[in-house]
Formats: structure tokens, sequence, C-alpha cells
């Protein structure tokens, strides 16, 4: 039998060496990046993310306490960044349409990007932290770390700390909220009602569920989920490109529907 249990640890180990390989994410040049990013994978990883403690979730809600009026208004997060020229664009698309959002950054992201981060503090964005690290946090002290060093980061350009802290793939243990908690996040991890999969459209993707007729029609696929949901947090990632080159018609067609656009909460409700 020891046979089997070992090939069942090596196949184990592969699997979440697969998930975590394509966080590669701070080698790409900024300002002259591919058309292809190689980084995109990693929020999609999520719904097979392995090597999790007992007990874990993916825990996607918006927590209550939040408050949110979600009748036809959209709070728009973009997660994983910043990263060059694909968030200066959709930086540029928001100012266009006067919109203010939430960007989820990666700790391990800013460093070499710290002008796009002033950026979106600048232009009056809510700064959230996504972590230190995307990956999941293995003990109550990696986590501590992994949300110090980045809240660390955002106060040495904002002065303010982040009020908001959402999970890498909306995944979390049953002891994480309580270390979130006492980290200053009241709200705990902030999930998102509206996802808009943009990590998984392209050549080679379409691997999460939604009908055929989405397969390849990324702003079909948003306008219909946001008709569908009515409102609320919709998940984006500014290191995608398709989201920097169709954000600006899918707001167009959003607006021309009636939905309005809201920003989270800026001052502590506790
Ligand atoms: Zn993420």
């Amino acid at each position: 039998m020891f046979w089997i249990k070992r090939a069942f640890l090596v196949a184990r180990l592969a699997v979440v060496l697969a998930v975590y390989s394509p966080v590669v994410a701070q080698e790409i040049p900024v300002g002259g990046e591919p058309e292809q990013v190689a980084v995109a994978d990693f929020e999609g990883a999520g719904a097979k993310l392995a090597g999790c403690a007992a007990g874990s979730v993916n825990d996607r809600s918006v927590a209550a306490s939040l408050g949110l009026d979600a009748d036809r208004v959209l709070y728009l997060t973009f997660d994983d960044g910043p990263l060059g020229r694909y968030t200066s664009k959709i930086l540029d698309v928001l100012a266009k349409h006067e919109i203010k959002a939430t960007f989820f950054v990666v700790g391990t992201m800013i460093e070499g990007q710290e002008a796009v981060v002033r950026r979106e503090i600048a232009e009056g964005h809510t700064v959230g932290n996504h972590q230190w690290e995307h990956q999941y946090a293995a003990s109550r002290d990696q986590q501590r770390e992994f949300l110090r060093k980045t809240k660390e980061q955002i106060q040495s350009m904002s002065c303010d700390m982040p009020l908001y802290f959402r999970y890498p793939y909306g995944h979390k243990g049953p002891w994480q909220d309580a270390v979130v908690k006492s980290e200053g996040y009241g709200d705990g991890g902030i999930g998102w009602d509206i996802d808009s999969l943009d990590y998984d459209f392209g050549p080679g993707k379409g691997k999460a569920e939604r009908p055929g007729m989405f397969r390849d029609d990324f702003e079909s696929w948003v306008v219909q989920q946001a008709e569908e949901v009515g409102g609320g947090l919709v998940l984006m990632h500014d290191i995608q490109q398709i989201t920097a080159d169709h954000l600006d018609s899918i707001l167009t067609k959003l607006k021309a529907r009636g939905f309005r656009f809201g920003q989270l909460p800026r001052t502590v409700r506790r």
C-alpha cells in the first residue's frame, strides 16, 4: 500500500505546483508587456486550489456589514495588480467614465510600480490589500505577515491604512477570519457578487462554467451577469489585457442599461 500512498502524495504535490507555478508576475517588464501576459491564470486556479487546511472553503461572499446598495449599483474591483500599462489603461477608462473603483493589490507586484499605485490613490480610488504573495497562507503567522507587509507598502504611499482585504482566490481556512479581523479588517475578506471570469477568455481558455454562447464573448458575459445578479461587487483583474481592452465598451453598455457605479465606503464604520 505504501507505493499507492506515495504516488498519491506525488500527484498531489504536482497539482500544488501546477496551481502556483503561473505566479511569475514580477518578471513582467513594466510598460512593454507582450500581448499575451503569462500570469493570467492564478485567479482562475481558485476552483482547484490544492493544499489548503482541512475545513477551508471558497467564501466569496460580500459582508453584510458593508451595507451596500446593490440595486442596479455596481462596485468595480480590480485584483492582482498593479501591472504597468494595463492598470494605467484601466485608470484612463475609469477617469473617462468618472467611476471610482477598488484595486486589490498584491504586495510582490508593487515593487517598481509604485507610481501606478500612487496614481490610483491620487485619482480617488480605493486601494485594498490582496496579500503579499498570491497564495493560501499556511499559518496564522504567515497570514499576519502577508497582511502587514502589504499594508505597510500601501501606507508608505498613502498614510491611510487599507480598509479592505480580499483573500487570493476568495479562499480561506476556518482560522483565517479571526486573524484578518484582528489585523483591522473588520469586514473580514471582501468577496464578490459578479465574476467577470476575465482570466478565462482567450485561446485555450473557456474552462469556467458559463453557457456556450458566452464562451468567447467577454463583454456580453459581464453585461449578462450584471443583469442576472442585479448589482454588487464586480471581480475583474488589472493584470488581464482583455479587461484593459474591453472595459470602456463594457461600462458604456452597462450605463446604457441604467446601471450606476458606487464606491466602497472610504471611512471606518466600526
Ligand atoms: Zn487574486
